[in-house]
C-alpha cells in the first residue's frame, strides 16, 4: 500500500512488549498522543517479533521495526536498546536484554554484570546507555535515530523502581540511580528520551 495512507492513519504500533519500555514512550509521547492511536505488540499477541541478529542497536532497531511495520500493514516504531561498559570491550551491548542466558531475567543480568565488574578500577566503572529508535512503514525505513546517556556503574542496586540495569546505573551530574529517581525525572534525561527527541520532528511531520 501506498505510504500516503499511513500518513493519513493514525495509528502507530510501537513494536514492543516490554511494559516498562511502552510506559516510558508514552510518557515521552505525550505531548503528540492526542494525535494518534499509539498501539504496542500487546495488542498483536499472535506476532512473533523477529530474532534480534543485528550486531548494533541501530540495526536491531530497524530490523524490528521494518519486521513489525510489513508483518501488521501499520507505521511502527521500534527500539533497541541497552547498557554499554567499555571496560568490558562492550558488554552486554545488543546482548542487555540476554547478558546471564538467552531467557534470562533482569536479576540475573545484573548479578552477572556486578560479578563482572567487581575487579575494575573506580574509573573502568564508566558506562552509558544507548538508544536507537527507527520508524518504519510497511515499505520502507522513515527514520532511525540514536542517542547516549552516560554515567557509571555502582558496586551495589539501589532504588525498586525502573527496569533492566536502573538500579545500577547514576547518570553523570546525579546521585541516584535510574531506580532512585522518579519515573518522570528519568523520561526527561535518558537516551531513549534523547533519541525520541531526535524523531519528533519527524513524527509530528507524519501525524500532526
Ligand atoms: P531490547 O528490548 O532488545 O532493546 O533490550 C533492552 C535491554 O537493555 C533491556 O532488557 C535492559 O536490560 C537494557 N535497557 C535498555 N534500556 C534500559 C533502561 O532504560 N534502563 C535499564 N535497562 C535498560
Amino acid at each position: 500500500m501506498h505510504d500516503a495512507h499511513f500518513q493519513k492513519s493514525k495509528q502507530l504500533v510501537i513494536a514492543t512488549n516490554n511494559v516498562h519500555k511502552i510506559r516510558e514512550f508514552k510518557a515521552i509521547l505525550e505531548p503528540i498522543l492526542p494525535f494518534l492511536d499509539l498501539l504496542s505488540l500487546l495488542d498483536f499477541p499472535k506476532y512473533i517479533p523477529p530474532e534480534e541478529t543485528g550486531s548494533t542497536f541501530k540495526e536491531n532497531a530497524i530490523l524490528k521495526a521494518t519486521d513489525a511495520a510489513k508483518a501488521l500493514n501499520l507505521l511502527s516504531l521500534a527500539d533497541d536498546s541497552g547498557l554499554v561498559v567499555p571496560a568490558l570491550n562492550g558488554e552486554p551491548g545488543v546482548f542487555s536484554a540476554r547478558y546471564a542466558s538467552e531467557k534470562s531475567s533482569d536479576v540475573d543480568n545484573r548479578k552477572k554484570l556486578l560479578s563482572k565488574m567487581e575487579p575494575l578500577s573506580e574509573k573502568d566503572r564508566y558506562a552509558y546507555f544507548e538508544c536507537c529508535i527507527a520508524i518504519a512503514s510497511p515499505d520502507k525505513i522513515k527514520v532511525c535515530a540514536c542517542a547516549v546517556c552516560e554515567g557509571r556503574i555502582i558496586e551495589k542496586e539501589k532504588g525498586s523502581g525502573g527496569f533492566g540495569y536502573d538500579s545500577l546505573f547514576i547518570k553523570h551530574d546525579y546521585n541516584k540511580t535510574f531506580a532512585e529517581l522518579e519515573e518522570s525525572t528519568k523520561n526527561k534525561i535518558s537516551h531513549r528520551r534523547k533519541a525520541l527527541d531526535k524523531i519528533l520532528p519527524s513524527l509530528e511531520a507524519i501525524f500532526i
